[in-house]
This record gives structure tokens, sequence and C-alpha cells, in this order.
């Protein structure tokens, strides 16, 4: 039996990549079992998902704690979660990086396969979801499922635009991931779709991420790094706040679990939109109803 974990942020579709793996496995006549696991229940929350796969009916049903493979969404989990708890000996990671991949490597990998996840959704899907983007990383490091099998899936799942914005994505991310293996060096480098090298969107080793064991008690690489990580990008909502209504109580700014509101210096208040995640705190707390979550503009 061959376990997978995704870590993804809610919104991210780890779940939905953890189902998708299991009914491409199905599909090709395996069993397969995915489940998920959620923390706090809101969008940019870490989030993991599980997937088993296996030649013979699967009766396990608890969370995966020593996975073969971790497929790791979002680039700033690595700071905040140990992703490769557990994870086996010669075991095989899959992350989301647009920096050198090699700071991801330790000696335990049996591989890893690495690619700008980020910017192929971006570019593609016009938001930050990366979940099929992950998939064709992960088929692309370990033939686990065909990818057909998971294009099959994804237009079973989703409506025909839908789908097939994602089976651009799947496909081209199975063209841009990079394998490293256990000799450290580049094994295969994918092509992609101008003929450029798979690696040539990951910068040098000046900007690279923190991988988990280097960083310290905390997580804080250096003073006020957290600032770095913009997470308003997973916004679907935003809070719209109306001063006509607004009694300056100062409830919004109290609840925001992510600080991103704002005092301003006439007492009322604004919202930071690089770290606001859209979840409505703010706007179901507020006594004077002078909050809207309005929906963000596609693009
Ligand atoms: S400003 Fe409101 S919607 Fe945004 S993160 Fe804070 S509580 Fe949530
Ligand atoms: S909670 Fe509502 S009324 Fe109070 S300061 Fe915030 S927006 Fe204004």
């Amino acid at each position: 039996m061959l376990e997978i974990r995704f870590h993804g942020r809610g919104g991210q579709g780890a779940v939905t990549s953890a189902e998708l793996l299991a009914q491409a496995a199905i599909k090709e006549g395996k069993y397969a079992r995915a489940f998920p696991s959620f923390g706090p229940e809101r969008r940019g929350a870490p989030v993991s998902a599980f997937c088993r796969l296996d030649e013979k009916p699967i009766n396990l049903r608890t969370v995966i704690k020593n996975p073969h493979v971790v497929v790791v969404l979002d680039p700033s989990l690595y700071e905040v979660v140990d992703v490769t708890g557990g994870l086996r000996e010669r075991g095989h990671l899959v992350i989301n990086t647009s920096k050198d991949p090699r700071a991801f490597f330790s000696g335990n990998l049996g591989g890893l396969a690495a690619v700008n996840a980020s910017l192929i959704a971006q570019e593609i899907l016009k938001r930050p979801i990366t979940n099929t983007v992950m998939l064709g990383a992960l088929v692309r490091m370990l033939p686990l499922v065909e990818l057909e099998s998971l294009a099959q899936a994804l237009e079973e799942r989703f409506n025909e635009k839908i789908a097939q914005k994602n089976i651009q994505a799947l496909k081209r991310s199975y063209q841009e991931t990079l394998i490293l293996t256990p000799e450290d060096h580049v094994e295969r480098e994918g092509k992609g779709e101008s003929g450029e090298a798979g690696d040539a969107r990951i910068t040098g080793e000046k900007d690279r991420d923190y991988s988990w064991k280097e960083l310290p008690p905390g997580c804080i690489v250096e003073p006020g790094s957290t600032r770095k990580n913009l997470t308003g990008d997973w916004r679907s909502r935003y809070p719209l706040l109306n001063r006509e209504r607004c009694i300056k109580c100062g409830l919004c700014w109290i609840y925001c679990p992510d600080a991103s509101l704002i005092r301003k210096g006439d007492g009322f208040y604004g919202v930071d939109l690089n770290y606001c995640k859209g979840c409505g705190i703010c706007a179901r707390e507020c006594p004077a109803g002078a909050i809207l979550m309005e929906k963000e503009l596609e693009g």
C-alpha cells in the first residue's frame, strides 16, 4: 500500500487533490481511499488530506503519519507546518516553489519534485489554487496513475470549462516539474510549452525558502519576516466597510485573526488587503452591520 499526504491551505484544494488521485486510481482498477483532516475551518488555514492506494482492498481509515510521499501545495507552509514529519526513509517530496529546490533536499529523501505551481495556477486558472498543478508534479515523479486518468477524473468532477483549464494546468506542470535524486543532481528536466528548461523560473540560492529543519523555535527567520507572506491572495471575498454605519467600536479590529484591520487617524478602520483572508469574522462581529463581504473580482 502506498500512502500519500497532502498539505495545503484551506481553499487551495488539497482535499480535492487526494480525491482526484483516488478517483484516477479507481479508474485504473486499483483500490483507493481519500479523506481530509481540517484544522481551523477557514480559508488559508493549514489543511491535510490523505490518499491510500493499493492493489487490494484498503480497510485503514486512520490519518497517515508515515507517508511514502508528501505533496506540499503552498510554499508558505514550510515555515509553519512540519510537512515532512514522519516521512519514510527514502520517501518522496513534491513541492511548490519558485526557489532553488536543492535547498529542500535532505539525505533521507528518495526523490524530490519541484514545480512553480503558484505561477502555473495563476497564469492558467487565474487564481492560486494549486491542487491539480501539484498532481501533475506528483505523477511526473512517481507514475502512480496515468495523466489521462487524472484528466478523466477532472472531467467528471468539474464542468467542461473548469475541467479543461485544470487539465491544461496539470499537463503543463507535468512538463515543467524538476526532479532531484538522492545524488542531489538534476536527473531530468521538463521542457515548458515554450521549450525552455523546467527550472527556468527557479531563482538562485540567495532567495531560497528555509527548510523546516533550519528554522529556529517559533519559525521566525528574521524579525518581521511574517510580513513577507502576503496571505491576502487566498481571498475570494473582501470586507467592505461603510463609514455611515460604523460607530468606531473597534470590535472588527479585535476579532480579526490576521491583524488586517488598521485604525486610521480619524477613528475609522481600513482593511489591509495584503493580509486579509476574507474569513468574514469582522463582518459577523460588527454590531452596527457596517461591514459587508463582497466577492473578489476574477483575474
Ligand atoms: S479583515 Fe475581516 S475578513 Fe479580513 S481577515 Fe480580518 S476578520 Fe477576516
Ligand atoms: S466593528 Fe463595525 S462598527 Fe465597530 S469599528 Fe468595526 S466596522 Fe466600525
